[in-house]
């Protein structure tokens, strides 16, 4: 071919490139659910005028789909699920990140209720997603007593696994009932994807049964097996689980996972990192991120925490109103490499819902990731800019904070609430989240008093000039 025919053809590739954005892989959407807390005591107290089992001692308005101080009540649930057809009824597959039982004592529940709740769930969710495979990982509050969930076999887990069967292979069922984890292959033909679904409650701090335990139920060995054959066979990996690692953004120092386990997870991914496409999880109930780094400081993977479907605001000491609007969300993904493209998140505004006179209040679309934030996809480089402009610039900050609770807290995001949620996204790593947080402080507090100091040095200057 003559040079000049050969740039053709280039000049031609190259435009097809363009035209066709993507042309490299498929892209497939899927949902990511989490914390629906059923309270089905809602309605009865709330047509008695009295509050809500889930609100404790607090009282708050309660309306047809929920209120702030409670846990979802039933229509809310069902509302959540005909959004999600409407929006998407054939995704992919589901993921669903569990708790689903309401913040009430243990004496007020007890192994059949839990696993009543837990029945009547999968069942909503089988009805709205009758064809498709559903990832479900259990939470800590879908066991009794709540978060004790113990390293070895146990009859919830036999039951629980009984109500998922639909969606579990025949090589996870006993894996499922020793552990309540698993790992299975994507659905659809070719795929290199692979899906692990963790049981991270078992790295709780508030899990007695664990506490003094190695490597609970083996997971951690066993994870670090599955990701090394997942790399030999050439496959991309999500993993999914209930409690997070790292801190809670929304109070300074509180940490969910005991520090040995948190260690040993870091340690995992940064190993692992080539072979993870993303990592989902819950329990937070707010919308927010972790990242991962490499020993070299560059960002090699990323965490997505969805904000959860029950509007219950925490009782967790040290955080000053925190409940959230109900929210699922959408994923857009690579279907050949796994790589997150996107993600759109819709929330309901309950105080608005409640006052109106619907039959089906709608779910709207709260924010596309890739939009809001102007960034290319959600890869952890991209999230990495997402941070890092939440830091520089105020603009970004506060829309990361409204919707870090579905647009319930719209309040400005302060200093302190800026390094809490920064320091939360950046830092995982129990020492290196206290660094952030002591350099970040201190520098504010330093540049206060340069500030003090500067102040000082112009009431001098303008007492001179008055003399
Ligand atoms: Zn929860
Ligand atoms: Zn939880």
């Amino acid at each position: 071919m003559q040079p000049m025919g050969q740039l053709v053809v280039l000049l031609l590739l190259c435009l097809l490139a363009v035209a066709l954005p993507g042309a490299g892989g498929r892209s497939g959407r899927f949902w990511h659910i989490t914390d629906l807390h059923w309270d089905p005591g809602y309605e009865a107290a709330v047509a008695a005028g009295r509050p809500c089992p889930s609100a404790g001692d607090r009282s708050g308005p309660a309306g047809p789909w929920g209120s702030y101080v409670c846990d979802s009540p039933w229509n809310l649930l069902r509302s959540a699920a005909r959004a999600m057809r409407d929006r998407l009824a054939t995704p992919d597959f589901v993921l669903w990140t569990g708790d689903d039982t309401p913040h009430v004592p243990n004496e007020q529940l007890g192994e059949e209720k839990v696993l009543h709740i837990i029945a009547n769930l999968t069942s909503l969710i089988k009805e709205t997603f009758p064809d498709t495979k559903v990832y479900a990982a259990m939470g800590n509050h879908d066991f009794h007593p709540k978060s004790q969930l113990p390293g070895k076999g146990h009859r919830i887990y036999n039951r629980t696994a009984e109500l998922w069967r639909p969606w579990l292979s025949d090589a996870s069922l006993p894996l499922f009932r020793a552990g309540a984890f698993y790992s299975e292959k994507l659905p659809g033909p070719g795929t290199r994807g692979r899906m692990v679904v963790l049981n991270t409650n078992l790295y709780y701090d508030q899990n007695n049964e664990t506490a003094a335990e190695e490597d609970p139920a083996g997971q951690f060995q066993w994870l670090e097996e599955i990701l090394t054959n997942a790399s030999r066979a050439d496959e991309m990996v999500y993993i999914v689980g209930h409690v997070p690692p790292g801190f809670f953004e929304k109070k300074r120092g509180k940490p969910w996972f005991r520090r040995g386990f948190n260690e040993r997870y870091l340690g995992i991914v940064q190993k692992h990192h080539r072979v993870i496409a993303a990592q989902f999880f819950g329990h937070h109930h707010t919308d927010s991120f972790r990242m991962f780094y490499s020993s070299t400081g560059a960002p090699i993977n990323v965490m997505f925490l969805a904000p959860g479907v029950t509007p219950w605001k925490t009782t967790l000491p040290g955080v000053s109103n925190g409940a959230n609007n109900p929210a699922i969300r959408v994923v857009d993904y690579d279907q050949d490499t796994l790589q997150v493209l996107d993600m759109v998140t819709y929330y309901l505004n309950l105080t608005h819902a409640n006052t109106m006179e619907e039959e089906f209040p709608v779910w709207e679309e709260e924010y596309r990731l890739t939009e809001a934030f102007q960034v290319p996809d959600a890869s952890a480089h991209s999230m990495q800019m997402v941070l890092e402009r939440s830091w520089r610039v105020p603009y970004y900050l506060q829309l990361y904070y409204e919707f870090n609770s579905a647009r319930y807290d719209l309040e400005p995001c302060d200093q302190e609430c800026r390094v809490d949620h920064l320091c939360a996204i950046r830092e995982v790593d129990f020492t290196k989240y206290n660094e952030c947080v002591k350099t970040n402080s201190s520098a504010s507090a330093a540049s206060s008093v340069w500030l003090l100091v500067f102040c000082m040095f112009l009431t001098f200057l303008s007492s001179q000039r008055a003399l």
